[in-house]
Formats: C-alpha cells, sequence, structure tokens
C-alpha cells in the first residue's frame, strides 16, 4: 500500500520564484499519475519533493501512510529515473542495475536474481557485461528502468524518461513503458511535458501551470472535458478550438448562429463565455446557408489519414479534421455541422500572471 498524499505544498526558491504554489494531489497506490505541463510549472520541483530532494516551506508529503515530510530520501522507500539516466560510466550494467542494491546492503543471491529479472524484463539481458558508453540511447533508457525496478521499490519516479530519444524509438518505448509498469504494482509519478505521453501512458493526468494544478482526471476526460481554456489548449493536436461566444436564454450564440444547449450551471444569458470543440467532433459541407454556422476554408493540409481544414468563422479561426477524400479549396464557403453534445463552454481565462508570493 503506497498512497502518496500531497497537502498544500508551497516552495518558494530563492529570487521569489514560487515554483509550487499551495499543491493538494493524492495519488492512489499502484496508480501511474502523469504530471503534465509546460516548462517550468514546477513538475519537476513537485517530484523531487516527493523524492526527499527538495524541502516545501509548508505543506506535508506522506507516504504509505507516513508524514515523510522530514524523512531523507533513502528512507522513503522509492526508486527514481531521472532525465539524463544518470548512470555510471565506470560501471558495467550489471553493476549500475545492483548499484542501489548493494547501498541497501541486500545478500549476494538476491541481488544477482533481482538483477536478471529485472534486466530480463528490460530485454537487455545481453547487455550486462558492457559499460554505459557501448550502449544506444533507448538501451541506456533501459538500464536506468531496470534499476528502478530491481530495487523493488512501492514507489517509482520517472522525470522525462524518454526525453532523450529520437522519434521513433520514443513512440516504442512510450508503449514498453507502459507495459512494464503495468506489470509492477509500484505507484508510480511521471514528468513529462509531452501530453501525447501523458495522455497515452497515465491512468490519470495533473496539468501544472505556474506552479499550481489545474486539473487531474483520467486522460479522456481531460481531453474532452477540460476545465480550463488553458488545458484546452494544451491537449491534443490541434488542440480543442474556442470560439468566443455569449450565453443566450437557451444555449449559446457564436458568430451570430444559435446553438441550443440544457441549461448550463454557472452560466447566465449574455455571459461572454468560450466554446469549446474539437476538431474531429464537426463536419464541412459546402455551401453556406443562413441557418447554419458558416466558415470560408482558409488552408487545407493534408495529414495523412485526414486533411486539417483551417477556416474563418467572422474574425475568429477554426480547424476541422476532415477525410481525405473530401475536396475543400482555399476561399469555398462552407457549412460547419457541430456533432450533437460536443460543445463545451469555458470561461474565459483571466490573464493569470505567474505566481508569486
Ligand atoms: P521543465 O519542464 O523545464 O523541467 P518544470 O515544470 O519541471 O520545468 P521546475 O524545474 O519544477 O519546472 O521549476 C519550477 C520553477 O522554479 C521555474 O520557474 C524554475 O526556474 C524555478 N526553479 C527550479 N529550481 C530552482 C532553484 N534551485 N532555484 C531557483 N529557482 C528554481
Amino acid at each position: 500500500m503506497a498512497e502518496i498524499r500531497i497537502e498544500h505544498v508551497t516552495k518558494i526558491y530563492p529570487g521569489r520564484v514560487k515554483a509550487l504554489n499551495d499543491i493538494s494531489l493524492t495519488i492512489a497506490d499502484g496508480e501511474f499519475m502523469v504530471l503534465l505541463g509546460p516548462s517550468g510549472c514546477g513538475k519537476t520541483t513537485l517530484l523531487r519533493m516527493i523524492a526527499g530532494f527538495e524541502q516545501p516551506d509548508s505543506g506535508a508529503i506522506w507516504i504509505d501512510g507516513r508524514d515523510v515530510t522530514d524523512v531523507p530520501p533513502r528512507r522513503r522507500g522509492l526508486a527514481m529515473v531521472f532525465q539524463s539516466y544518470a548512470l555510471f560510466p565506470h560501471l558495467k550494467v550489471f553493476d549500475n542495475i545492483a548499484f542501489g542494491l548493494r547501498m541497501h546492503g541486500k545478500p549476494t543471491e538476491e541481488l544477482r536474481s533481482r538483477v536478471s529479472e529485472a534486466a530480463e524484463l528490460m530485454e537487455i539481458s545481453p547487455f550486462l557485461e558492457r559499460y554505459p558508453t557501448q550502449l544506444s540511447g533507448g538501451q541506456r533508457q533501459r538500464v536506468a528502468v531496470a534499476r528502478a525496478l530491481a530495487m523493488d521499490a512501492s514507489v517509482i519516479l520517472m522525470d522525462e524518461p524518454l526525453s532523450n530519444l529520437d522519434a521513433l524509438l520514443r513512440l516504442n518505448m512510450r508503449a514498453e513503458l507502459k507495459r512494464l509498469l503495468n506489470q509492477v504494482s509500484a505507484t508510480t509519478v511521471y514528468v513529462t511535458h509531452d501530453q501525447v505521453e501523458a495522455l497515452s501512458m497515465g491512468d490519470r493526468t495533473a496539468i501544472m501551470r505556474n506552479g499550481e494544478i489545474l486539473q487531474v482526471d483520467e486522460p479522456m476526460t481531460v481531453y474532452d472535458r477540460p476545465s480550463d481554456p488553458f488545458v484546452a489548449g494544451f491537449i491534443g493536436n490541434p488542440p480543442m478550438n474556442l470560439l468566443e461566444g455569449r450565453m443566450s436564454s437557451d444555449g449559446v450564440e457564436v458568430d451570430g448562429h444559435p446553438f441550443e444547449l440544457p441549461a448550463q450551471e454557472g452560466f447566465q444569458p449574455g455571459d461572454p463565455v468560450l466554446v469549446g470543440v474539437r476538431a474531429e467532433n464537426m463536419e464541412l459541407m459546402p455551401g453556406s446557408t443562413p441557418d447554419a454556422l458558416n466558415g470560408r476554408v482558409l488552408v487545407v493540409e493534408p495529414l495523412g489519414s485526414f486533411q486539417l481544414v483551417t477556416l474563418a468563422v467572422g474574425k475568429q479561426r477554426l480547424k476541422v479534421s476532415a477525410p481525405v477524400h473530401a475536396k475543400f479549396d482555399a476561399g469555398q464557403e462552407v457549412r460547419i455541422r457541430v456533432m450533437p453534445g460536443s460543445l463545451r463552454l469555458l470561461r474565459p481565462a483571466t490573464n493569470r500572471q505567474p505566481a508569486r508570493p
């Protein structure tokens, strides 16, 4: 049982940088939690705080029902994979994997069997006698993960472990890592700024910005029902379209076109609103009509399995996925049909400044 509970944690670095601003998050036993956000949002700081390499200025961290806020890293029962892999160049792969076990004084037999088990799982058994410099980036990456797995820790922390790999290797390792971490029962916290990794790997994703968590949900909920315009604009490729609209008595109006919606809690007729809609939830038909939401084609980008059509809707821009065989030309007038139930209403962003104490 290794639940991680982060309670009202704040961290202010010298220079008055509020890296974490009153963060609270509970990660369930065995859960795979992804921390996602742009550079500088505080992901690494939060991970290092769980590991014990940083101390919070206020708040507490609990692991497995124990307040570990003042417990040093080596007594927290966790394994960590760094972005840089942090392998020892003068040690062979075997000894790199065994390093943490030796530090914990494990008997030789147990150490051998744990190393070979982890190496087998990561498919690096043939490389145990090599030095890290004699391995490819992907193999080194796997050694770093094997070292963490060999520890048999109840918590595994990973900081951008795939960021040094080329695109193809990254794609393969993503699936491999997910498969492996499903096999071990550890609670995993995984830091990335790559939204594809976050969507594809995690049980849940926490989206961070400016030292705060904006939303914590299952990946498809974050994708389909973002709670905040920043989340909508950060997740998905293309990101969710956000059109300016205004609430009406029975729905919402966008560029003079009404959409009927069930009553929306917290919104009053006349309120300005951002109307979110995913590119794949719209359909384009040639020719404009007065009773439709109309647009003018600006650009058509063929992207292999679909084409991305950028439209002007009044003064606003909209991206719509269209089937590859559909024929649209720049300048063409089109009607936009929105799939029922796919509009998401969001409050316009307040211009939040980076967190300061
Ligand atoms: P990245 O994706 O670029 O690694 P991140 O989300 O992991 O970014 P952090 O490394 O947690 O971000 O940094 C959060 C904020 O704290 C940033 O503004 C950073 O400049 C600042 N920061 C981090 N470490 C220190 C430090 N030791 N001293 C002062 N400021 C720091």
